[in-house]
């Protein structure tokens, strides 16, 4: 990606020049687009910082009698367009510049998909598979009152990612009410259903992403009842997709976790990987399958490749290796600014992260409003509203992508940041 065309100041960033930094990564792609559709500059240096950042320490008292301090990281990169809106992660790698990269992308999301939110993220530096239920709750207890002051219905309302689960949200919204005084469940999506959650939340961002796989593969001539997948990570985003994309005649023949990866040149079932999945903890072992490495797998000959682990996962050092078709980015931020050339140069076409999957955070739109009215839609309300938006959505990003002769990835930026810049423009800069 070039250079930025204007100079300003950017938020000091935590990485040594040459590592993988996910904020760098964020603002190239912002540069790139602010410079293609001729972005006002000062437009540029307001989008370019995230309205407010918030880290606070989160001591909790370990099973063991001692107390550990934990760092919690909330980032709200944009009210332009409503209330913000992301998920909270837990993960040992969590970083501050990590957690403005995703608080961005949620900005371009709910934009490309039409939603009345900016974008907002949160993250915990810890390692839950450490932990017991009962420190995973006291973190998740002690992070949500230290965040009473900046989330809330009308504010910023937080949702599961990697590692966080409607459990999680469940003690979050006890926190905020209890703390408040009256039950609040419009403060977070994602909650158990029992609690008002959605119908359909929990598989929602693998169902957008597999619908928006059925819209596109037709339109680069890819059959998808004879066409073969490829899933990488095996978590909420991935076993749905494996299990969605089979229901579809779709032949799984790999799959990975952070233990490994598994190949089946004759289809892993999705029964049988959720089974062992469950029992052992891990993908790899699972009966009827070979193990392979995580390389390999992203190699492997497949029309349909859905990553849905982590950011940085495919780069500069294997994107030549990839053979799919298509790539349908149910992560965030899995392919890096040169893996994309590299990609884009072979043909390959990817389904960017803001629009594949954006099924969870539109599903999260359908649950606050319920939860906002305290009235409850059906499942196939919500499958048929999703499926709705997605389609508008893919098709207004596969137009812009041939009359601007760009990526889709460009042409959902374009279509994002033009929305969020419209916004702005016409509320005004305050005072
Ligand atoms: P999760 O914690 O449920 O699952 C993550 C999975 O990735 C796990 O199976 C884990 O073992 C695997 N993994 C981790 N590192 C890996 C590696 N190096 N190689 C292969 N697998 C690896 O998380 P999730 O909610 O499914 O989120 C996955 C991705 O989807 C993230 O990028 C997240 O931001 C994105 N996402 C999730 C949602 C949602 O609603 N859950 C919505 C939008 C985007």
């Amino acid at each position: 990606m070039s250079s930025p065309p204007v100079s300003f100041e950017r938020p000091a960033s935590e990485s040594r020049p040459g590592e993988y930094n996910a904020w760098h990564m964020a603002l190239a792609q912002l540069d790139a687009v602010a410079e293609r559709i001729h972005l006002d500059p000062d437009m540029h240096a307001i989008l370019a910082r995230p309205r407010r950042e918030l880290m606070v320490a989160c001591p909790i008292r370990r099973d063991r009698g001692h107390i550990e301090v934990f760092t919690g990281i909330r980032v709200q990169h944009s009210q332009g367009l409503g209330p913000t809106k992301g998920g909270i992660r837990y993960h040992p790698n969590v970083t501050l510049d990590e957690v403005r990269a995703l608080a961005m992308w949620m900005t371009w999301k709910c934009a490309v998909m039409g939603l009345p939110y900016g974008g907002a993220k949160g993250g915990v530096i810890c390692d839950p598979k450490t932990m017991s239920m009962r420190e995973i709750e006291a973190l998740t207890r002690r992070f949500a009152s230290e965040l009473v002051a900046v989330i809330g219905e009308d504010i910023d309302i937080p949702a599961p990612d990697v590692n966080t689960n409607a459990q999680t949200m469940a003690w979050i919204m006890d926190t905020i009410s209890m703390t408040k005084g009256h039950a609040s469940p419009a403060v977070v999506t994602g909650k158990p259903v029992e609690l008002g959650g959605s119908l359909g939340r929990r598989e929602a961002t693998a169902r957008g992403c597999v619908f928006a796989i059925e819209n596109i593969a037709p339109r680069i001539g890819v059959d998808l009842s004879r066409a073969r997948c490829v899933i990488q990570g095996f978590g909420n985003a991935g076993s749905v997709a494996h299990q969605l994309i089979e229901g579809l005649g779709v032949r799984v023949v790999g799959v990975s976790d952070s233990q490994g990866a598994i190949y089946s040149s004759r289809g892993l079932s999705f029964q049988r990987v959720f089974e062992h999945k469950t029992q052992t903890g891990s993908v790899v072992g699972c009966a009827e399958s070979e193990t392979i490495t995580p390389e390999d797998l992203l190699g492997l000959d497949t029309e349909v490749l859905i990553p849905a682990a982590l950011e940085n996962q495919i780069h500069a050092g294997n994107a030549r290796s990839i053979r799919a078709r298509i790539i349908a980015e149910a992560a965030n931020g899995p392919t890096t600014p040169e893996a994309d050339a590299i990609l884009d140069e072979a043909g390959t076409i990817i389904i960017p992260d803001i629009v594949a999957n954006a099924g969870g955070v539109t599903v999260s739109y359908f649950e606050w409003v319920q939860s906002l009215q305290s009235f409850f839609w059906e499942e196939e309300q919500v499958n048929s509203r999703l499926r709705r938006i997605m389609d508008k959505t893919v098709d207004r990003m596969w137009e812009t992508h041939l009359e601007e002769g760009c990526n889709l990835r460009m042409a959902a930026y374009i279509l994002a940041l033009t929305r969020v810049a419209t916004a702005y423009r016409m509320r005004g800069l305050f005072p």
